[in-house]
């Protein structure tokens, strides 16, 4: 990687003689200056667009073919809005379609429609893309805004501050150290291979292995309240919190959210969310939480990234809440969206490689080095299901390790359907990983059949673990009424033989949604008996402001 990369024009058609024809033509007047990429699919699109995005390049221009079997150019143009705002779109229609043309300037804020066939090019497609691409370039997402990140490929901090960016949706280019820039970026820091990771800001600021905190100062992320008071401060940022948010800042109530990590929670490390109402072709959870970021912030709440809530108490009407930092800010309600995390693999040798070979959750930023390579999947529920189908289209097999007999006992059919249709994803029954080897990165798993006892040893660098997840709410003991498992008891499994929870102080019985302190509610998977969907997080986010409103005007 020298200078950087050409911005891309892509385009998309499902004819293949109209798709190397648009190509041919783009690239005769705009190849030097720009990277065209051709697509088949809408879909097929789409994942081009998430890895350029992930490489931190740039698209200027997307033009798409209407009239396409599964996703539409419309509904392409419309999700690939989400991952490059600034590019210019164009709909490529025939003159029977022009009025879903019409209707597209509205829906994708179409920039212009092409009637087929655009010949000659030079009189009908040149003049509108020169028009639309010197428009691209003068917008500042045109100019060299990009963060470059110089790291190891093994290194277990390179990896945090990556998987940072990208979950935060912040567009930046990897650098090895051996690569010549790289190398050059580290001199010029004064730093050296061992501080890695390096980060470069657009502005040309260095930052030698930033904290998590110190990278969203500088990208942009908001870190510190505005104020000390609220009406409601939400903590955690998954559907639950970014859904609770939205409906209290629309509705005019001081609105802060508190994210430790980065916004969208786990339905933010989907890499498709199929089962969604009102999303047919399903969306990504990357493109569900920008969405929803943009909605919460257009209502006027604030979005605090970064910051973990440590402590929860009562000071008088107000609820206080406490940060890592000590930093305390007070509200007269609170929503608890904090979720669950990942439960950790305790294999002997696992946790050495951690973020080196092992990883929690599907990681959209290992993905593209998985190519060609045999990759290692624990888990049987959903969310390995559809790494198993993400990693798929990379690796050259997806292994998928599962406890039991089968997929069917935790796993959603329609994902069962794909793994099977996939030639590249092999399941493995009653089998376990017991043990993990290599040097600077995972270099072998050691694996046992459950029921025969056997055991063999692979050799691979990739295992994505998804083995379930559990509530991290240990500083809410002594605070909130809790499950045996940690989850955050709610409304009526509160009361007991008809007795309210000891220290409750009101007359009347918790809300639906209440937990065991008047005025702090807790909503989404982090709550006991609730169902661990992201439509249920939403649902229950929403609803949990109706209560804070019911809540407040008791007061
Ligand atoms: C890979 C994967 C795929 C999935 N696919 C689907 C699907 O297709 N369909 C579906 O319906 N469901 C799916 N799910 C389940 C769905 O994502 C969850 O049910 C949903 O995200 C729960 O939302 P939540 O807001 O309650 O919690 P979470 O999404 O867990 O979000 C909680 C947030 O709180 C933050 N947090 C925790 N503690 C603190 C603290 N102390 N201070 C500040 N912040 C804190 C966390 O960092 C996190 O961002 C999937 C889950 C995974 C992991």
């Amino acid at each position: 990687m020298g200078a950087m990369a050409n911005p891309v024009i892509l385009t998309v058609d499902d004819d293949p003689v109209v798709s190397r024809a648009v190509a041919r033509d783009l690239r005769r007047r705009y190849g030097e200056r720009y990277r065209v990429v051709r697509a088949g699919s809408g879909p097929e699109a789409l994942d081009a667009l998430r890895e350029i995005k992930l490489r931190g390049e740039r698209v200027a221009l997307l033009l798409a073919d209407h009239r396409m079997p599964g996703m539409t150019g419309i509904e392409f143009l419309e999700a690939a809005m989400d991952l490059f705002p600034a590019a210019r779109r164009v709909l490529l229609t025939a003159y029977a379609d022009t009025d879903a043309a019409i209707e597209a300037i509205n829906v994708v804020d179409l920039d212009h429609y092409l009637l087929k066939p655009w010949h000659p090019p030079e009189e009908k497609l040149y003049p509108v893309v020169d028009g639309l691409l010197e428009a691209w370039a003068e917008t500042p997402d045109a100019a060299l805004t990009e963060i470059r990140v110089v790291g190891h490929r093994w290194s277990a901090p390179s990896f945090k501050v990556r998987d940072f960016l990208a979950r935060n949706l912040v567009p930046y280019r990897w650098l090895l150290t051996d690569d010549p820039e790289g190398a050059r970026l580290l001199a010029a820091a004064g730093a050296t291979e061992a501080d890695v990771p390096l980060v470069v800001t657009a502005e040309g600021k260095t930052l030698v292995a930033p904290t998590t905190a110190e990278l969203a100062g500088v990208v942009g992320l908001t870190v510190e309240p505005a104020t000390d008071f609220y009406d409601v401060v939400v903590v955690g940022g998954g559907p639950a919190g970014l859904g609770s948010a939205v409906y209290a800042a629309s509705e005019g109530l001081r609105t802060v959210l508190v994210e430790r990590r980065a916004t969208g929670g786990q339905a933010g490390q989907s890499s498709r969310i199929e089962n969604y109402l009102g999303f047919p072709d399903g969306l990504s959870g990357a493109q569900l939480t920008d969405r929803a970021r943009r909605q919460a912030l257009k209502f006027g709440a604030e979005l605090l990234s970064t910051r973990e809530v440590v402590g929860l108490r009562e000071a008088g009407g107000a609820r206080l809440l406490s940060f890592d930092d000590g930093v305390e800010i007070a509200a007269h309600t609170v929503v608890l969206a904090t979720g669950v995390s990942y439960r950790v693999l305790g294999a002997p040798g696992v946790a050495d490689f951690t973020g080196r070979g092992v990883f929690y959750g599907a990681v959209s930023t290992e993905a593209p080095s998985c190519v060609d390579q045999e990759v290692y999947i624990v888990g049987g529920a959903n969310s390995a299901g559809q790494a198993a189908v993400y990693f798929a289209r990379y690796a050259a097999r997806v292994h998928l390790l599962v406890r039991g007999p089968d997929l069917t006992a935790s796993m959603s059919r329609y994902l069962i359907d794909q793994i099977e249709r996939s030639d590249r994803i092999t399941v493995h029954a009653h089998t376990q990983v017991v043990g993990a080897a290599g040097g600077d990165h995972l270099e072998q798993l050691t694996l046992c059949n459950g029921r025969t006892g056997e055991r063999r040893t692979v050799d691979t660098s990739w295992l994505f673990v998804f083995i379930g997840a559990e509530p991290r709410t240990d500083w809410l003991d002594g605070v909130l009424v809790r499950d045996g498992r940690g989850f955050i008891v709610t409304g009526p499994d509160l009361v007991v033989d008809g007795k309210r929870p000891s220290g409750w102080s009101l007359s009347r019985d918790p809300y639906h949604l209440e937990t065991s302190l008047p005025g702090v509610f807790a909503a989404g998977d982090v709550r006991s008996q609730s169902v661990k969907r992201v439509a249920s997080a939403v649902g229950e986010g929403a609803m949990a402001v109706s209560l804070v409103h019911r809540y407040l005007e008791a007061q």
